[in-house]
């Protein structure tokens, strides 16, 4: 599933590609968005915002376009037209120097503003909003009792955190997945959220989730690593850690998979 850092690179990189301000072409190939697009065709973008993976496009009429791209939802950016779209583009919006396709998202509708606040009302903080939300993710995560792997894909508690994020996330603060949210130290918590801040605006700016230090693997930057290379536990199980060699080890914690050292993340007494 697409994380945050997927949603708030898109906000920048269409904002960049589709202009603001600008009357935008608007349509739905598929037609499963034809009323949408229809009531956006020929209007002008003032801003597009991500919150966590939500996306929020505001036009200068005052609709907004809400997108959320779920499990496979994926967009497309083209320079110029871009080629022809598949019978699946459920959307195109081509503007001054370039056109977005999205193809099966979760969540691509028309909404007021009005309905963007309940939507917003309901999420955690977004690390890649703002570095300041480290006590409001306190604060929502020391009302849950459940384990913190469990809690960090809850949106209410922090905005953006998918299953890659989170498994390292607590292997880079040495947290086991396992750990009662309500258990964690203030420090565990603050170290959890600095880390977000800083993982995510990494993300968000390389265009994937790479999270090993360079050195630790013998290369130069995050940037020539990728998804094999580039993360320390995700989809690591049976290979040694990067950082004690134990054995990484798969555990399911709120029924998705998720990957730890037990050596670097112990289990809570
Ligand atoms: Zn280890």
């Amino acid at each position: 599933m697409p994380e945050g850092h997927v949603t708030h690179r898109n906000a920048r990189l269409q904002a960049d590609l589709l202009g603001l301000n600008g009357p935008l072409d608007v349509n739905s190939p598929q037609g499963r968005f034809s009323d949408g697009a229809a009531l956006l065709d020929g209007h002008a973008l003032e801003s597009i915002e991500a919150y966590g993976k939500h996306m929020f496009y505001h036009w200068t009429m005052g609709q907004v376009l809400h997108i959320h791209l779920g499990l496979i939802g994926k967009f497309q950016l083209h320079p110029g037209d871009g080629p022809t779209p598949t019978e699946n583009t459920r959307l195109v919006m081509k503007g001054q120097d370039g056109t977005v396709f999205l193809a099966g998202p979760m969540i691509c509708n028309v909404i007021n503003p009005d309905e963007e606040a309940t939507v917003i009302a309901k999420l955690g903080p977004d690390p890649l909003r703002s570095a300041r939300g480290g006590r409001k993710f306190a604060e929502r995560l020391a009302t849950k009792r459940i384990p913190v792997g469990a809690a960090l894909l809850d949106q209410s508690v922090m905005a953006g955190i998918g299953n890659v994020f989170r498994a390292e996330l607590l292997f880079l603060t040495g947290i086991h997945p396992n750990t009662p949210s309500s258990a964690l130290t203030d420090a565990q918590t603050a170290a959890l959220w600095k880390q977000s801040v800083t993982e995510l605006r990494i993300a968000e700016e390389i265009g994937d989730i790479i999270t090993v230090n360079p050195r630790h693997v013998g290369a130069r930057s995050r940037k020539s690593l990728n998804r094999e290379t580039g993360v320390y536990v995700y989809k690591r199980d049976g290979l040694p850690c990067r950082i004690c060699e134990t054995e990484i080890v798969l555990e399911e914690v709120a029924s998705r998979k998720i990957w730890h050292c037990p050596r670097c993340q112990p289990r809570p007494a």
